[in-house]
């Protein structure tokens, strides 16, 4: 299953049209895309029953889509997932996911114009994870049942502020400017995918190809990442993660290259789509 936020109005994406759900469900579920999340189990269910015909469509162009996610209670980031990222910025692997914040006001969505704050704002293209059900120390082998679907996300970064404040970085705030989390353009659910822990995604910058990798080289995968992350906290319906960059990131390119105004990034996983982030 795969769905949108078209104008902020929850749809369903069958092969006859994106279906607008309040309407079809006659206001069982709200428009809200949001609010699905907490009724995640029944709305799979509804949408599996729904037949595949055009009626309460919507008519959308790329421009229309929303984040799928727009207003979660937490956003997680995970810094050096992957090992090839973990040597390009010459820091140890971790042994426990190193988690951060980005705050949810830094949500926006899958075709977005961003202000860079400063000369050195970077690219991490990322696959992001929103939960379904919810839970608190959800074992690895459970994981999967926990997430609502799989999505696409930028995970801006602010390189000076977050790297060099003192006495400590900066982590969450240098990551969580306006429009800092760009995501979509699609929600698609894991059963979709012949195997969601091995995906292709790549990025590239003005037409360049700067990060290329698969989501199998991630050093905690999804479900390592969920049974870790609630063995502390508790996730709720609806949060979001974003689980790490591949390498190639501006940061630690020779000379470093941090993203211009007139830049557009296109940021792209198999099977879900491309989100296109452009820069002024
Ligand atoms: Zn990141």
């Amino acid at each position: 299953m795969r769905i949108a936020n078209i104008n902020g109005r929850l749809a369903l994406i069958l092969e006859s049209g994106a279906v607008d759900v309040a309407k079809a469900s006659h206001d069982r579920f709200a428009a809200d895309p949001q609010a699905v999340f907490d009724r995640w189990v029944e709305f799979r269910e509804w949408a599996a029953e729904l037949p595949d015909s055009p009626v309460h469509t919507l008519t959308y162009h790329d421009e229309d889509l929303r984040a799928p996610a727009p207003s979660p209670r937490q956003v997680f980031g995970i810094g050096l997932n992957y090992h090839a990222h973990a040597e390009e910025t010459a820091l140890e692997i971790p042994d426990f996911p190193h988690a951060f914040t980005k705050f949810p006001c830094c949500i926006t969505g899958p075709d977005a114009l961003v202000s860079l704050v400063s000369g050195s704002v970077d690219w991490e293209v990322e696959l992001v994870v929103v939960i379904g059900v919810g839970g608190h120390a959800i074992a690895e082998a459970d994981a999967w049942s926990h997430v609502a679907g799989l999505t696409v996300g930028q995970d801006l970064s602010e390189r000076e502020f977050m790297l060099h404040s003192r006495p400590w970085p900066q982590i969450s705030l240098g990551k969580s400017h306006p429009g800092f989390g760009p995501i979509g353009p699609y929600l698609v659910t894991p059963d979709e995918f012949a195997d969601p822990n091995d995906l292709a995604i790549s990025c590239s910058l003005n037409g360049k190809t700067v990060q290329d990798a698969r989501t199998r080289e991630m050093i905690f995968n999804v479900p390592a990442l969920i049974d870790k992350l609630s063995s502390i906290v508790t996730l709720w319906p609806g949060d979001v993660i974003f689980t790490g960059t591949p390498d190639g990131v501006g940061v630690a390119q020779k000379p470093p290259r941090f993203l211009q105004p007139g830049d557009t990034l296109l940021s792209t996983i198999e099977e879900i789509g491309t989100l296109r982030t452009r820069f002024g």
